[in-house]
């Protein structure tokens, strides 16, 4: 019988992050689908409180490899963990999500087992031939379907593709696992996080929304002036109210660099598109950005898309987006955040 292996790494003790829970998700659909078992590795400092959180997922085993030495991100002390859990365990799909700290990790895992990895996986499927993984390739435009013969399976699941599992809290029993790091795998050290706060934050992978803002918001306007600060109070202000996430156009994020008005809170972190990013949100609302194919293209997973834009020709009303609405928008996002501001006075 198949044993599936999910990996799960702790932060604080706290519940597993959504897209752990979006992984347990899409491993339980897989164990169901093809009769295969359902353990659950975890990794970290303390892992009562998480294993606690998902007792009742329906996994017949926890295991962990806990200790304040695998409390940090660090590839000797995470390999070794993940080896550990796996030998332990001897699955045929071992199933991580596609965090920073399991990306790092999933190749050499699938070294060390003789099986082989797969990143950036955007769906898992279990049919009549087997299991089957989705990916995209050259920059989102292709999307292949693949399966292995070898095992174990190393899969590591991009976050926001598959809903995540709810039931209920318990008291899981955890199998510990002993792991060995030798010195010679602790020479990283984690000494501290540099992040913005949550307040200055605008790249935000869970929020439903995507606020894209592009160049036209800097461009001179009817007025034959240019309009940055109120442009940037306008998009913050509507930040604020909706915690959505913040992409940019190229053109928005490159203006910096040619010495024009710029939007202080961008950076080309926010970038959407071919040389961007291709964020996971439900809806997403474009603003001023024209909507050319390589911006859009890193729209591929965005549910439902609106733009506003002044020009009814834009690449938005060619088919890249659901709504379009021809307005300015400046007046628009004036309106809306209005409109927020009184929804929540
Ligand atoms: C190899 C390559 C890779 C690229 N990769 C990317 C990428 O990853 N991401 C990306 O974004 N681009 C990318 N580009 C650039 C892309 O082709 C476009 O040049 C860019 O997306 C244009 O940005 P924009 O729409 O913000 O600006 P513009 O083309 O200047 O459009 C501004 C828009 O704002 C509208 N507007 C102005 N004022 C208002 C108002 N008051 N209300 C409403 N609308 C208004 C205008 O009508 C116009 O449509 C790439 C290009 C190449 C060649």
């Amino acid at each position: 019988m198949d044993t599936i292996l999910i990996l799960i790494h702790v932060e604080k003790d706290a519940a597993p992050a959504k897209s752990a829970l979006e992984e347990l998700g899409a491993a339980k659909d897989i164990a169901e689908a093809c009769g295969a078992t359902l353990a659950v590795g975890l990794v970290g400092e303390a892992l009562q409180g998480a294993a606690n959180h998902i007792a009742e997922c329906g996994a017949s085993r926890f295991l962990g490899v806990e200790g304040a030495e695998f409390r940090q991100s660090r590839y000797g002390s995470d390999i070794a963990a993940a080896e550990a859990i796996c030998r332990a365990t001897n699955p045929t799909f071992v199933i991580a999500p596609a965090t920073s700290r399991w990306n790092r990790v999933v190749a050499g895992l699938a070294h060390r087992l003789g099986g082989r990895a797969d990143t950036h996986v955007t769906d898992l499927v279990a049919g009549k031939g087997g299991v089957t993984i989705s990916r995209w390739y050259y920059r989102q435009r292709m999307e292949a379907v693949l399966h292995r013969t070898q095992r174990p399976w190393v899969i590591a699941l991009e976050a926001g593709c598959h809903a995540p599992w709810k039931g209920g809290a318990g008291t899981a029993k955890i199998e510990p696992v002993a792991a060995t790091v030798p010195e010679t795998a602790k020479r990283t050290t984690v000494t501290g996080v540099k992040a913005p706060s949550s307040g200055q934050q605008t790249i935000r992978p869970d929020a439903e929304l995507l606020f894209v803002a592009g160049a036209g918001w800097t461009k001179k306007q009817s007025d034959g002036q240019t309009h940055a600060p109120e442009a940037e109070n306008l998009i913050r202000g509507f930040l604020q109210f909706t915690n959505a996430s913040l992409g940019s156009s190229k053109s928005l994020v490159d203006l910096s660099k040619d010495g024009q008005a710029v939007l202080t809170l961008m950076t080309h972190l926010n970038q959407i598109g071919q040389t961007g990013s291709t964020p996971r949100h439900l809806k997403g609302l474009s603003t001023c950005c024209h909507g050319e194919e390589p911006h859009a293209v890193g729209w591929r997973f965005i549910t439902e898309r609106r733009a506003v834009n002044l020009d009814p020709n834009c690449g938005w009303a060619r088919g890249k987006a659901d709504v379009l609405y021809v307005a300015d928008a400046f007046d628009v996002m004036r309106k809306v955040n209005a409109l927020l501001a009184a929804k929540q006075a």
